[in-house]
């Protein structure tokens, strides 16, 4: 079979501008900023497209224009992509870098097109900082590899990855011919290969954009699913969680894990006085005064209105005791200052403890509950806790 440069940059225009479409209509829902980094990687690929049409025609227009016209489209294609794809990862944009990286490739072109026409080195200019792009963007994907959720971030940094080598290969291959090709067009299987390889570049590129994109959304509604959306900490969905995974831990190592069931004393009179929405930031404020003295291994979470539970691994019964009076005194130390009045808020705790071969952690929440039941009933402001198993 008879493959001519020009028919496969027909094939990879053709192949860019219908991915351009797809990812254009198949993105038009929704307005944030991962569904704007797909639609402006849509338009690099337009534009991608426009230089292979340019390149697949190129023998009918002056080869100037096609040079200076078809790298334009390209490059400004590239400096898109970089944005684009930080777009989708919520990275710093670097728009400064994308656009510097282009005009300095496109000013150097240029030269070696007009100034001082040379083929070979025209291709190395250019090959630097398309391999200056792939690195930006290996950058903004760099640490996907390794992590079960990150699978797609990874399999898009490894494209540019092969996009670096591709250049790499293209490179020595042309230093390496007896005779140095002239343009992109001549006849050659390093430029047959090289054009093949880089139309297939945006197909990948596009299925990677798209994987990693569901991939973020699959994170985002994995942690919607359990975080309580006011207070930022864990709602009950993810303590179940958590604490399956830490009661498995503690059961290998021997160790009990403490539980704190924190409520708010009298918290109904605090909307009553000033509103709901001032009661809301009282929550968070309580919220970050519990998280101030926790160690980094205990974890907090939200199970109901103004109710938190802690789990703190590898505690006794005193270290529990201790962290629960921290917790208490704290909270009454601080008052929140609420439309200009100060206010002392103080919290009931009730404390269990998950012993070695404890099994369910909802029992030993129960017990929790009920000591908790216990400081309510003992005038609140103060520590029970649950007398065993
Ligand atoms: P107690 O000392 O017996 O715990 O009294 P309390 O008023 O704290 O208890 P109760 O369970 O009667 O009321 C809890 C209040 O917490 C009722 C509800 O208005 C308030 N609350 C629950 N969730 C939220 C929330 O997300 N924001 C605000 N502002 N208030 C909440
Ligand atoms: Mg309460
Ligand atoms: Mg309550």
């Amino acid at each position: 079979m008879q493959l001519n440069t020009e028919t496969l940059a027909l094939i990879n225009g053709g192949q860019a501008l219908v991915l351009a479409l797809m990812l254009w209509f198949g993105t038009s829902n929704g307005s944030n900023q991962a569904v704007k980094g797909l639609r402006l990687r849509a338009g690099a690929l337009l534009l991608e497209a426009g230089g292979d049409f340019l390149l697949a025609f190129g023998t009918q227009l002056s080869p100037l224009l096609v040079v200076l016209f078809g790298n334009t489209l390209n490059l400004t294609a590239q400096a898109l992509t970089i944005v684009a794809l930080r777009m989708v990862l919520n990275r710093r944009l670097r728009w400064r870098e994308a656009i510097a990286l282009g005009a300095a490739a496109w000013i150097g072109v240029t030269y070696l097109s007009i100034g001082h026409p040379d083929y070979t080195l025209r291709v190395l200019w250019g090959s630097s900082i398309l391999v200056c792009n792939s690195l930006l963007n290996i950058a903004a994907l760099w640490g996907g590899c390794g992590k079960r959720d990150t699978r797609a971030q990874c399999l898009l940094l490894w494209t540019y990855w092969l996009a670096i080598a591709l250049l790499v290969w293209r490179n020595m291959s042309l230093l390496m011919l007896s005779t140095p090709l002239q343009s992109i067009l001549a006849p050659s299987y390093v430029n047959v290969i090289y054009l093949f390889l880089v139309g297939l570049q945006p197909l990948l590129a596009s299925v990677g954009f798209l994987l990693l994109y569901n991939e973020i959304l699959q994170r985002e509604l994995f942690d919607l699913a359990r975080i309580d959306p006011l207070t930022g900490v864990i709602n009950r969905l993810g303590l179940v969680e958590a604490s399956a995974v830490m009661l498995a831990k503690a059961r290998l190592k021997k160790e009990s894990i403490g539980v704190l069931l924190i409520d708010a004393d009298h918290f109904k009179s605090i909307n009553d006085r000033f509103g709901h929405d001032d009661g809301d930031r009282v929550l968070l404020e309580l919220v970050a005064n519990i998280r101030r003295m926790l160690r980094a291994s205990d974890l907090v979470g939200r199970v109901g209105g103004e109710e938190f539970l802690v789990l703190s691994p590898s505690v006794k019964e005193a270290d529990l005791l201790a962290l629960a009076e921290r917790i208490r005194s704290a909270i009454e130390r601080a008052p929140f200052r609420i439309a200009n009045e100060s206010y002392s808020l103080t919290v009931s705790i009730g404390a269990a403890l998950a012993d070695t071969d404890e099994l369910d952690m909802m029992a030993v929440r129960r017990r929790a509950d009920a000591a908790l039941y216990e400081a309510k009933h003992a005038g609140r402001n103060c520590v029970r806790i649950s007398s065993g198993s």
